[in-house]
């Protein structure tokens, strides 16, 4: 049977569920890389060139981890989601970027996703990267609409039960995927936690800044705990039509959770990060004009867990000492 590798980095926290099933509909073997540690983030680093931002350098640790595990590594191209809605470059070129890093890797399934293309590319290029499996058209039809409807329920499922990535592929997949418990307690503070998924869900990374907040009595709520449909129309309202694939994980959930009345913001990036960079100052402007407690944290490898803790520490006093409120119902955006 072949072995399909999939980093645990960048969009596996978004789509795993999905890419999974249609590799195993297609009689793959699925193997995932374990989740971040010293060692993937020390190989990873050794590879990339110095400013080239602290997910990718993720990535690279973590197909480094997988070269003599399979057959097959899946390194899509994921170019854009909808009209003129793009992604960042490094994201676009990561195929290319592996390639050119690590030769000895064994051989990258590279679909190129452009919706701006349309859909009889999109098909194209799907089939194509099936036919390394079976060269029966209805199994593959079969694996893309099976797999589809996996990711529509991984989302909805997030969002219904307000969980992150990490909790959902812990009850589909079992534990490996999450580090820390990550169900919220009944705490006294509503915190809006923002940044690209594979920044809040990589718990090395980011130091389990959500366990941590959920120690110190705040309730977290992510993008993915509110439908796509309320983030993509509260992104729209926010900033009209949006063209970066992800302004409604930032700048959509920046503005649902203000409208909520959440009681601070917590935001999230990688430093050196291009659309954040951008993204990230509109929310901080949002959050100014609804007077909402703000505080940005980047993180690079050098990042220390410690002083991330002291900061978190002194945000949650000082929104204590303005006085707590309850969070007000959802806004109606679904
Ligand atoms: S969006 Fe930012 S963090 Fe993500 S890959 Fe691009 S530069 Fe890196």
């Amino acid at each position: 049977m072949n072995k399909v590798g999939i980093p645990r980095a960048l969009l596996y926290y978004q789509y795993y569920p999905g890419w999974r099933s249609f590799f195993e509909h297609l009689g793959a073997e699925v193997v995932t890389s374990p989740p971040t540690n010293r060692t993937i983030l020390t190989a990873g680093i050794s590879r990339a060139v110095a400013d080239t931002c602290l997910p990718v350098k993720v990535f690279l640790g973590h197909t480094i981890s997988l070269i003599s595990k399979c057959d097959y590594i899946f390194i899509p191209s994921m170019t854009s989601f909808g009209k003129k809605t793009y992604n960042c470059s490094k994201i676009i070129g990561l195929p290319n970027i592996t390639r050119a890093v690590l030769p000895e890797g064994p051989i990258i399934l590279d679909p190129n996703i452009d919706l701006e293309k349309g859909r009889w590319y999109f098909y194209h290029q799907i089939y194509k990267l099936a036919s390394h499996f079976t060269s029966n058209p209805v199994k593959m039809k079969k694996a893309i609409d099976i797999a589809w409807q996996k990711q529509l329920a991984y989302r909805k499922k997030m969002s219904d039960e307000k969980i992150t990535p990490n909790q959902a592929l812990s009850d589909l997949y079992g534990n490996p995927h999450s580090a820390s418990p990550q169900k919220n307690p009944q705490g006294n503070l509503t915190i809006a936690l923002l940044g690209h998924p594979y920044i809040t869900n990589d718990e090395y990374l980011n130091h389990r800044i959500i366990y941590h907040l959920q120690n110190m009595g705040a309730n977290i709520l992510t993008s993915e705990m509110a439908s796509q449909t309320a983030i993509d129309a509260a992104a729209t309202k926010a900033v009209g039509e949006t063209h970066w694939a992800f302004e409604p994980d930032i700048i959509g959930a920046g503005q649902y959770y203000t409208e909520m009345k959440v009681d601070g913001i917590i935001s999230l990036s990688a430093f050196g990060c291009g659309p954040d960079s951008m993204m990230m100052v509109w929310v901080e402007h949002r959050a100014k004009d609804t007077k909402t407690p703000f505080l940005p944290l980047s993180l690079d490898e050098h990042s220390s867990g410690g002083a991330m803790l002291t900061r978190l520490e002194a945000f949650l006093d000082m929104i204590k000492r303005k006085g707590t409120k309850l969070p007000t119902p959802s806004p109606a955006y679904c």
